[in-house]
C-alpha cells in the first residue's frame, strides 16, 4: 500500500493563538521550513503547513476578559501569527485556521470516521485551563498545577470518550516497526513507556454548557469536541481531507510532524491512533525539538531573559537567526540563546568564516582575472541527506560550515596573491575552484539560510563575478 511517493509534506504544531510568538515556536517554524526547502530542492514535492490553533475555554475567557467576541479576537491573533509567516521569510504552502469552515467539516468527517471507538461516558477529572488538559491529582503540588501555579476546576460531565486503550499494541507495534518514527530516540522510548503504563480513554468532548467556542460534535449538538481532536485534524484538513481528495492522496501520511516535546504525547499516540481508527495511514516521522533557555535559565518575565524573535529578526536579519536556531540549539535537545552567544556566532560563523569567503574571492577574481572564472563542476561531498532524514540541522550546518573553514585554509596554504606574480594561470585555476566550491556550498545553504544562498548565488553567477560585494554580514560595531 505504501507507495514511494514524490511528495514531501511537513507541518509544524499549530500556535495556539494566544500569545505572541516566542523563540522556541520560530526555532520550529524553520526547522519545518529547511525541511520543505531541503527537498524542495532534490527535486520532491513538497508542501509545508503551518497555521493556528483557535478554539477552546482559554481563549473564549481571554477574548470575554477584553470585551470582544472570540471571534474578532482570534482573527487578530491569528493576522498576528500570519505576519510572522512573512517576517520570518517561511515558504509555507498553506496556513490553516481551525475556524475556517473547511476545516470543521474535516474534524466532524473525522469524528464520525472514528465513531465505532467514541462512545458517551461520566467524566469526573481536574481540568487545568492553562494546559486545556486534564491533569492528574498525583501531578499537582500544594493543589495547584506546577507549570500554570493555577488550582484546577474539579469537572463532573456527561462527555464523549474515545476508545485510547484499544490501540496501544497497534502503537507500539507501529512504533518499534519504525513505520512511525519519533526522533530522536529518547523521545521514542519515552512514549514506548508512557504507553505501556497502560492508556486510558479519553474524554473528547464538552458540553456546551460550560464550553461553546469550538466544532460541534456531528450529531450532537449540545457537545463541541474537545479542542485537541479538533486541533490535531488541522494536518489533514488542510490538504483537503474532506474536500479534495486528490490532494490528500497526494500529501498524506505527512512526512513529518514538527513539533516541541510537550506535546509529544498528543503526536504519537493519540493522534496515530485516531487515525487508525479513522482507518486512515499515521504520520510518517515525529521529529521532537527541545526548549530553548537563556542565560542558562528558563525564560522568564521576571528574569527579563525573555528572547523576542521579532526583535531579533527585524535587528541582525532572519538567516543570522535561523542558523543560530538550527546549529545551536542543539537539534536533539534543550538549548541556550543569550546575545552574547548569538553576537558571537554571528561574528566568528557567519561574518568571519562566511562572508569573509565570499567576499574575499569575489575581490581576487575581481583583482587577478578580471572578473571572469571558469565554471567548474564541483563534486559535492557532503552527507547531508542522511543528516537532514535524521533531522540533525546541528550537525548538518556544522558540516557545511567545516566545508568553508577548509576552504579559508587553502587560499592561506596557496597565497594567491603570491603566487599570481609569476603564475597568473594557475592563480585563475585556483580561483575558478574555489568559486565552484562556493557555489556548490551556496545552492546546498538554500535550503538553511535562503536569503544569503540567493546573495551569493547572485554575486557567482555564470563565470561573472559582481563588481561590488557588499558583506553578506556586516559587522555589528558599525
Ligand atoms: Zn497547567
Amino acid at each position: 500500500m505504501q507507495m514511494n511517493k514524490n511528495s514531501y509534506y511537513v507541518t509544524t504544531s499549530i500556535a495556539y493563538a494566544n500569545a505572541k510568538p516566542h523563540i522556541g515556536y520560530a526555532m520550529e517554524l524553520f526547522e519545518a521550513d529547511t525541511l520543505a526547502r531541503f527537498y524542495k530542492n532534490k527535486g520532491r514535492d513538497s508542501f509545508f503547513l503551518t497555521g493556528t490553533d483557535e478554539h477552546g475555554q482559554k481563549l473564549k475567557e481571554v477574548a470575554e476578559k477584553e470585551g470582544i467576541s472570540a471571534n474578532e479576537y482570534v482573527d487578530r491573533l491569528s493576522k498576528n501569527f500570519q505576519d510572522l509567516t512573512k517576517l520570518l521569510q517561511l515558504s509555507n504552502d498553506r496556513f490553516v485556521r481551525t475556524t475556517d469552515t473547511g476545516h470543521k467539516r474535516s474534524a466532524q468527517k473525522l469524528w464520525e470516521a472514528c465513531s465505532k471507538d467514541i462512545y458517551m461516558g461520566d467524566y469526573s477529572g481536574l481540568y487545568c485551563v492553562g494546559h486545556e488538559a486534564y491533569i492528574k491529582e498525583s501531578d499537582l503540588v500544594e493543589g495547584k498545577c506546577p507549570e500554570h501555579k493555577t488550582e484546577p476546576q474539579k469537572m463532573e460531565l456527561k462527555s464523549y470518550f474515545f476508545a485510547l486503550s484499544k490501540y496501544a499494541d497497534k502503537l507500539i507495534e507501529l512504533i518499534n516497526s519504525g513505520e512511525l518514527r519519533i526522533v530522536p530516540e529518547k523521545r521514542k522510548n519515552e512514549i514506548i513507556s508512557f504507553i505501556n503504563s497502560g492508556l486510558e480513554d479519553i474524554s473528547i468532548s464538552r458540553p456546551k454548557s460550560q464550553l461553546d467556542w469550538g466544532i460541534d460534535v456531528p450529531g450532537d449538538d449540545s457537545h463541541v469536541m474537545y479542542v485537541w481532536f479538533d486541533a490535531l485534524s488541522n494536518y489533514i484538513s488542510a490538504i483537503g481531507y474532506e474536500s479534495n481528495p486528490e490532494e490528500y492522496r497526494k500529501y498524506w501520511p505527512a512526512n513529518v510532524h514538527v513539533i516541541g516535546k510537550d506535546i509529544a504525547r498528543f503526536h504519537c499516540v493519540i493522534w496515530p491512533a485516531m487515525l487508525l481508527s479513522a482507518g486512515l495511514e499515521v504520520p510518517k516521522a515525529v521529529y521532537v525539538h527541545g526548549f530553548i533557555g537563556s542565560g542558562g535559565h528558563k525564560m522568564s518575565k521576571s528574569l527579563g531573559n525573555v528572547i523576542d524573535p521579532v526583535e531579533y529578526v527585524e535587528k541582525y536579519g532572519v538567516d543570522p537567526v535561523r542558523y543560530y536556531l538550527l546549529r545551536y540549539i542543539p537539534s536533539y535537545n534543550d538549548g541556550d540563546f543569550s546575545r552574547e552567544k548569538f553576537e558571537d556566532v554571528y561574528q566568528s560563523d557567519l561574518a568571519n568564516n562566511l562572508g569573509n569567503l565570499v567576499s574575499r574571492v569575489a575581490a581576487m577574481i575581481n583583482k587577478y582575472s578580471g572578473g571572469n572564472y571558469t565554471e567548474l563542476k564541483v563534486e559535492n561531498d557532503l552527507s547531508l541527506e542522511d543528516l537532514i532524514r535524521d533531522f540533525k540541522f546541528d550537525k548538518a550546518l556544522e558540516e557545511i560550515f567545516a566545508k568553508l573553514d577548509s576552504l579559508n585554509v587553502a587560499i592561506e596554504e596557496f597565497k594567491p596573491w603570491e603566487v599570481s606574480k609569476n603564475d597568473i594561470e594557475s592563480t585563475k585555476d585556483f580561483l575558478s575552484g574555489l568559486a565552484g566550491e562556493i557555489v556548490g556550498v551556496a545552492k546546498e545553504l538554500g535550503a538553511f539560510l535562503p536569503e544569503t544562498s540567493d546573495n551569493i548565488l547572485n554575486i557567482f553567477k555564470e563565470g561573472k563575478v559582481a563588481e561590488n560585494v557588499n558583506p553578506l554580514f556586516p559587522r555589528l560595531d558599525q
